[in-house]
């Protein structure tokens, strides 16, 4: 079995830094990419903010923080990261660029390296596939924000063999997680249930049922969410929520994962939620406000 010391995480997006944040504080050194440029120097911002934050409510030490942070490496090129013994794939959902990313990692991997994707509800065995390793990937679900989040979801393709499932178990563990094993269905456990639901609250809104408050405070106070649906849509973002209602409604081909034509437009809008300043709330003001 391989021995993981050195993590590599392609993508530094939202998860990818979380997931570098939490795998560096785990204890192990961490590699990490994205093909813009200015992502790396963002996450590394963010990882950094993180931790203060964490410091503050004493959930951890000035000295662990600056560990855990020293052991998280920019590189600047797949090569780079290549060498390393887990290498987690965290970029965009589109399965092309996941694939693509694949083909151009696979030469530069060592023969024992295991690799994982972090798709919310990709095929892992379409990806494992278009791999010369699909006994040796396997899908490493973490949830947002990956730091505060208990649950890894793992997810076996049709070719993975029972030492990577283990080794994966044996890695999230390591990081203080609880898993789950889900089946190689679309989106999985969590995404097939709560993605559904996040595009049912987005047709009430289309709909006129009710306005963006109303629905947030419906869930939050009638069904003890702790999260409103659109405010949950916003912060996992838009774009996000969208591609998974894609690959459900493409895998299953079943009319009721229609992503709503609401969702499809805010997407259009570039309006995709937290991270780009504007979803179904405004993030320009001191509080977000509802814009529907
Ligand atoms: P994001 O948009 O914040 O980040 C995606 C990153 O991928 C960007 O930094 C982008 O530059 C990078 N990227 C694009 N093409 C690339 C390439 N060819 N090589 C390297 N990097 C590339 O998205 P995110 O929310 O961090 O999502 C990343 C993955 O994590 C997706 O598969 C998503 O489904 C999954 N995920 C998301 C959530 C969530 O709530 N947002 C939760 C769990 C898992």
């Amino acid at each position: 079995m391989t021995t993981i010391k050195t993590v590599a995480i392609i993508g530094a997006g939202q998860m990818g830094a979380g997931i570098a944040q939490t795998v560096a504080t785990g204890g192990y050194d961490v590699k990490l990419y994205d093909a813009a440029g200015d992502r790396v120097p963002q996450a590394m911002g963010a990882i950094a903010a993180s931790l203060s934050r964490q410091i503050a409510r004493g959930l951890t030490t000035q000295a662990d923080a600056d560990a855990a942070l020293a052991r998280i490496a920019a590189v600047g090129s797949l090569a780079d990261a290549a060498e390393a013994d887990l290498v987690i794939e965290a970029a965009v959902e589109d399965e092309t660029v996941k694939k693509s990313i694949l083909a151009d990692l696979v030469p530069l991997l060592g023969a024992d390296t295991l690799l994982a994707s972090n798709t919310s509800s990709i095929s892992i065995t379409r990806l494992a596939s278009a791999t010369d390793r699909p006994e040796r990937f396997i899908g490493l679900h973490f949830m947002k924000p990956a730091p505060v989040m208990k649950l890894v979801e793992i997810v076996r393709g049709i070719a993975t063999s029972a030492e990577t499932y283990e080794a994966a178990v044996a890695f999230a563990e390591s990081l203080g997680k609880t898993t789950t094993n889900s089946e190689d269905f679309p989106a999985f456990i969590v995404n097939r249930i709560l993605v559904p639901m996040i595009n049912e609250a987005i047709y009430t809104l289309y709909e006129g049922v009710g306005n963006v408050a109303s629905i947030d405070k419906a869930l939050k106070l009638g069904a003890n969410h702790p999260m409103g649906p659109l405010e949950l849509a916003d912060f996992m973002g838009l774009d996000v929520v969208l591609a998974i209602m894609n690959v459900l409604y493409d895998g299953l081909a079943d009319s009721k994962y229609r992503p709503c034509p609401l969702l499809v437009k805010y997407v259009e809008a570039g309006w995709l939620g937290r991270k780009s300043g504007r979803g179904f709330y405004d993030y320009s003001g001191e509080t977000p406000a509802p814009t529907r």
